[in-house]
């Protein structure tokens, strides 16, 4: 077990060489990653990110879930709150899913899984959880056909966890309006 103490050893550190002052609440290279919480897929490793530059949500699988929508649009309230800090341009919102994802696991589990997206488990077929090429495809049609706007571009990428490398799966697609369409429970 690596410790609070040793955790809080590696924050005086990173307090007295890493930290960055002056970051704003909105990410400085208005760029948004869902992905998922496997630890050998953290995006501030594998896509380098800088400290302030990305919003990350990250939930099992980085799937975009009904869950995920709702926080994308909290999200984008924050950001609304804070029209002085915003970076000008579009926003890049990028879905990274990767390979031996913990997600295969839990195809036993379809009761869990339909939860989870909200859907009824005959339709889990269409979530493609054993596949992660597959389901960052699905997952972008899924914001394609919610979140509408010129000013997102939206791309889907695979980590292979055997290589380090990410596959662009889905090039940076861009959305027609920034609308976000009521996402509701069924
Ligand atoms: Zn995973």
């Amino acid at each position: 077990m690596t410790s609070t103490r040793e955790l809080t050893g590696r924050n005086a550190a990173f307090a007295a060489d890493g930290f960055v002052e002056g970051l704003r609440i909105n990410p400085s290279g208005n760029v948004m990653v869902v992905g998922c919480v496997d630890p050998r897929v953290d995006p501030a490793h594998v896509l380098g990110l800088r400290h302030g530059e990305a919003a990350v949500i990250r939930n099992v699988g980085g799937r975009i879930t009904p869950a995920t929508l709702r926080t994308m649009t909290m999200l984008g309230k924050v950001g609304q709150a804070h029209p002085d800090g915003r970076a000008a341009g579009d926003w890049n919102l990028v879905l990274l899913h990767h390979t031996d994802c913990g997600m295969r696991d839990l195809a036993p589990f379809p009761d869990l899984l339909a939860e989870y997206f909200e859907i009824p488990a005959a339709e889990l077929d269409a979530k493609q959880v054993s596949d992660p090429v597959g389901s960052v495809r699905v997952d972008v049609d899924v914001v394609l056909g919610t979140l509408t706007g010129s000013a997102f571009l939206v791309s889907g990428l695979v980590y292979d966890v055997s290589t380090g490398l990410v596959e662009t799966v889905v090039a940076p697609t861009p959305l027609r309006d920034m609308q976000l369409r009521q996402v509701s429970r069924r």
